[in-house]
């Protein structure tokens, strides 16, 4: 690894081989129906659809109303309040409302039917009514679905299930000249940033997500998948049986992190080490000074993560190793060595958690009173009350985090609370 002022860190064989806590309890989780927040926000020609009830409207609109400005391109059928006779009404219900929604909406290149948990939703065949309509509608729209339902995902799982669903959409190519494909929703200006770096490095990519969702890359033999989102192992798998080869990589969290991203592409490319140096170069120097001011105020701050985002050992392994963190406990929803294997061993040794029963977990973070706690909405007011800092790990999904200039802006987003803590204690 290049980036020679950052500390030399023994992590003793990091968590690659420690034992990893197992709970299965209660949960206290957003549902997968969340992604559809920046999913829309990234493909501009997709539409969601959510299958779903009240509730499931209520948490799409609240999560995205703040940042919706033009007409919403996510909207919810509504299927479970009414009286339904029988499986052959939700359906007449479901293409009565794709009908009117295509008719208004003529701009719309791929429209997702997003399931939720709802039992009359989880009775209709979601699958076969999105080949029924996209029979109908063959040509004009691209009809997929998924599950966001909060029984079989959780948070960012959301994601992954709808790039899933995209991928035999992707149009096949047979050569065998490498391409890069980096996966996972990245704000525009950071895939930006990236899209500079690879171009500086020679290497030819493409992003999936697309910005347009009618614009899908193509994949083959010669396809080389890099992760930019640590929750994408469903996705990962369904691109590797269509012939990808996934590179296996830390995150782009941090200095460290972007470095040993850019270094796997650079590495599976044969890119020069000299052409890699001065690539990087200005803007790794320019991500490690501004993160110095924070790393003063981190260093040392005890942290706890509550498994929600999938974020968390990235994240943990950033703090850590760049910020001088000390690391509580690291929770995770569900641990996927497929593509977490390159983020374990540099994670200094902690407490790992896998799943969560949140009573046991909440008494041993009560215990250990860290100076900061990262878990979702529903705990957090509740620790606060109790004297506990926390941070809200939903704004780590929303905020553009990846990257060498956006190093410092993730440091702050944890420095924060701290600060106004520290601010009110005096
Ligand atoms: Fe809808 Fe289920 Fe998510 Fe609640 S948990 S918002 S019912 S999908």
């Amino acid at each position: 690894m290049s980036g020679a002022a950052l500390p030399v860190i023994d992590v003793n064989g990091g968590c690659a081989d420690v034992p990893v806590l197992k709970e299965r309890g209660q949960r206290e989780v957003f549902c997968g129906l969340t992604g559809i927040v920046w999913l829309h926000r990234k493909m501009q020609d997709a539409f969601f659809l959510v299958v779903g009830s009240r509730t499931c409207a209520h948490l799409v609109q609240s999560a995205a109303g703040v940042m919706i400005f033009a007409e919403p391109r996510f909207a919810t059928a509504i299927l479970g309040e009414r009286d339904l006779a029988g499986m052959a009404d939700c359906n007449e219900e479901l293409d009565r409302v794709v009908k009117e929604l295509l008719a208004r909406r003529p701009d719309i290149s791929t429209l997702f039917l997003v399931g939720s948990c709802p039992s009359e939703v989880i009775k209709l065949d979601l699958h076969r009514a999105a080949q029924r309509l996209s029979r109908q509608y063959v040509g004009a729209v691209r009809i997929l679905n998924y599950s966001g339902s909060g029984i079989e995902t959780t948070f960012t799982q959301g994601e992954d299930a709808c790039l899933k669903a995209l991928v035999p959409e992707l149009p096949a190519v047979e050569s065998t000249t490498p391409s890069l494909m980096v996966v996972g929703t990245l704000a525009d200006v950071v895939e930006d940033q990236f899209a500079r770096l690879f171009a500086e490095l020679g290497i030819p990519v493409r992003f999936f997500p697309p910005r347009r969702a009618s614009q899908l890359p193509p994949i083959g033999p010669g396809t080389r998948v890099l992760l930019a989102q640590p929750f994408l192992g469903e996705t990962a798998r369904a691109l590797i049986a269509r012939g990808a080869t996934l590179l296996e990589s830390p995150y782009p969290f941090g200095v460290e992190g972007t470095t040993a991203w850019l270094r796997t592409a650079a590495d599976a490319f044969a890119v020069d080490a000299n052409r890699f140096a001065s690539a990087i170069a200005a803007p790794a120097q320019r991500g490690r000074q501004a993160l110095e001011r924070y790393r003063a105020r981190l260093e040392g701050k005890r942290i706890f993560f509550f498994p929600d985002s999938q974020l968390e050992i990235p994240l943990a392994r950033f703090l850590a190793r760049e910020c001088g963190m000390q690391l509580v406990e690291v929770g995770t929803p569900y641990l996927d060595r497929v593509v977490m294997g390159a983020e374990l061993p540099l994670l200094p040794r902690t407490v790992l958690s896998e799943g969560q029963d949140v009573e046991k977990q909440l008494d041993r973070c009560r215990e250990a009173r860290p100076d900061l706690t990262v878990c979702g909405l529903g705990l957090a007011n509740p620790l606060e009350r109790e004297g506990l800092r926390t941070k809200w790990s939903i704004e780590l999904v929303f905020s553009p985090v990846h990257g060498f200039d956006q190093a410092a802006d993730l440091a702050e987003l944890f420095a924060r609370p701290l600060e106004r803590a520290s601010l009110l204690a005096v």
